[in-house]
């Protein structure tokens, strides 16, 4: 091309130049350019619409993001009244502008404890890189430099930079464009339906909790920083630990004197009936990263919450912290962000998942789905489910993942109007907060077809079930 088109281009003009220019994250473009990817055009509510005129239940917010729904004329008024007063300013040359002010005091209120200093960047990504710099940078300030390891766990994701690749868990990931960050080591999950091995819920929850002790001990506990955890895994096919977990992990933090790192980029603002997950879960972080629903995907925008013992030390005792972005707190993304905390707390979004449509999604997938064939197990909690698809459920027999079932499942919710994602075989949803109990009716019913479909296809391919 060497104009650009400023006619509205066809759907299949868009798939064709997709496919000859540009390139997708997390996908295989290949595979993606041979059969052409769909075009979303437009979304109103829990719904998006694809270029064909198909109607779409969001099962997924989007990317867990979408929090308050699409559509909300609100935001873009926000953005563009901020557009029009001060489309940008940095916050680097002792400056500030009072979105971003603004802002941090909101986050200061919602944030559990006392995480009252707030740092801006961009992303999920950002957030967490962030997060390595600053506790490293604090052991630095505490006259402890050699604190540089960083705890994290198996499966886990903290994004997709080097930093948060490294950090992550995902063995995929860490196959591809390494080496990654020295300093940084892995423990095991607490995935209990697919790693307990016969261990009851609360046994394994001591167990996994263990293992950070156990690495502690290994690597020496005056050089370990932090532990960093999502409360309840997302990308890793929503994992919820078992009870015990968070509270174990949180002693064996305090023995050790290391600090303690919630990654809320996906639990925080609302997903699990709380503004934060670590409320749901009762853990009491000393820095919390956050991003996603912090605007609800209208900007990109991310944050990390700093609780006293850090951002005292850092402020009386650390001189100039060398790290920020560009657009660290920009007055626009943060403008957009405000107006969707004021939309969640108004309209008592968080209350309604709490009290009332968390309780009834988790309910009814349970009942609804807990009896299929290929669903062996269900969890979650307010509006973020996973379940575990396997091949013989009274065996407890999962997929081999070369059969990639997921996929599978996940291309007959795409092709039935429902987008429910896979995370290799587990099949999670966490839609917009502001889904109604006929929505939720809805989804599900396009979820059971789609178990049914995959069934189907399983036995075409020779695939044997139990019973
Ligand atoms: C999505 C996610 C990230 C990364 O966020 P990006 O905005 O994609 O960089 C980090 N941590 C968790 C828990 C996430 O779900």
């Amino acid at each position: 091309m060497n104009a650009i088109n400023k006619e509205p281009a066809r759907s299949e003009d868009i798939r064709a130049l997709d496919a000859e220019h540009h390139l997708h994250p997390f996908t295989d473009t290949h595979a993606l350019n041979a059969k052409g990817a769909r075009v979303i055009e437009r979304a109103e509510g829990v719904y998006l619409w694809d270029s064909e005129g198909n109607r779409i239940i969001d099962g997924m917010a989007g990317l867990w993001c979408v929090n308050i729904g699409y559509g909300r004329k609100e935001l873009a008024e926000a953005a563009y009244t901020q557009m029009n007063q001060l489309p940008y300013y940095n916050t680097f040359f002792q400056t500030t502008t009072s979105p971003a002010t603004q802002l941090a005091k909101e986050l200061a209120v919602l944030t559990p404890g006392d995480l009252n200093h707030i740092f801006f960047a961009n992303s999920g990504s950002e957030a967490i890189d962030t997060v390595i710099r600053m506790v490293r940078r604090y052991w630095e300030v505490m006259g402890k430099p050699w604190r540089k390891t960083l705890i994290a766990r198996n499966n886990a994701y903290h994004g997709s930079t080097i930093g948060g690749t490294s950090l992550g868990g995902m063995g995929a990931m860490h196959n591809q464009g390494g080496p990654f960050l020295p300093g940084i080591e892995h423990i095991r999950q607490p995935y209990w339906y697919g790693e307990a091995d016969g261990q009851s819920p609360e046994t394994f929850a001591l167990t996994c909790a263990q293992a950070l002790e156990e690495k502690i001990l290994e690597v020496g506990p005056d050089n370990v920083a932090a532990f960093v955890g999502e409360p309840i895994q997302g990308a890793g096919g929503v994992i919820v630990p078992p009870e015990g977990y968070w509270a174990e992990i949180q002693k064996i933090c305090r023995k050790y004197d290391i600090l303690l790192v919630a990654d809320e980029v996906i639990c925080g603002f609302g997903r699990t009936g709380n503004w934060f997950g670590s409320q749901t879960l009762d853990i009491k972080p000393d820095l919390i990263s956050m991003a996603k629903g912090l605007s609800s995907g209208y900007q990109p925008i991310s944050a990390v919450a700093v609780g006293e013992r850090v951002a005292s030390a850092l402020i009386e005792k650390g001189g100039e912290f060398y790290h920020g972005f560009t657009y660290s707190g920009h007055p626009v993304a943060a403008a957009v962000a405000l107006e969707n905390l004021r939309i969640l707390r108004e309209e008592k979004i968080i209350e309604q998942v709490r009290d009332v449509t968390g309780p009834y999604l988790q309910q009814q997938l349970r009942e609804r789905l807990g009896n299929h064939p290929l669903v062996g197990h269900i969890e979650g909690v307010g509006l973020i489910a996973g379940m575990a698809l396997a091949q013989d459920k009274a065996q407890h027999k999962l997929f081999d993942s070369n059969l990639d079932v997921g996929t599978i499942c996940r291309n007959h919710c795409f092709a039935n109007g429902l987008i429910m994602r896979a995370c290799g075989n587990r099949m999670v949803l966490s839609p917009p907060l502001v889904i109604t109990k006929a929505e939720i009716d809805e989804m599900l019913d396009k979820a059971l077809l789609c178990l049914d479909l995959t069934v189907a296809s399983l036995k075409e391919m020779g695939v044997t079930l139990g019973s």
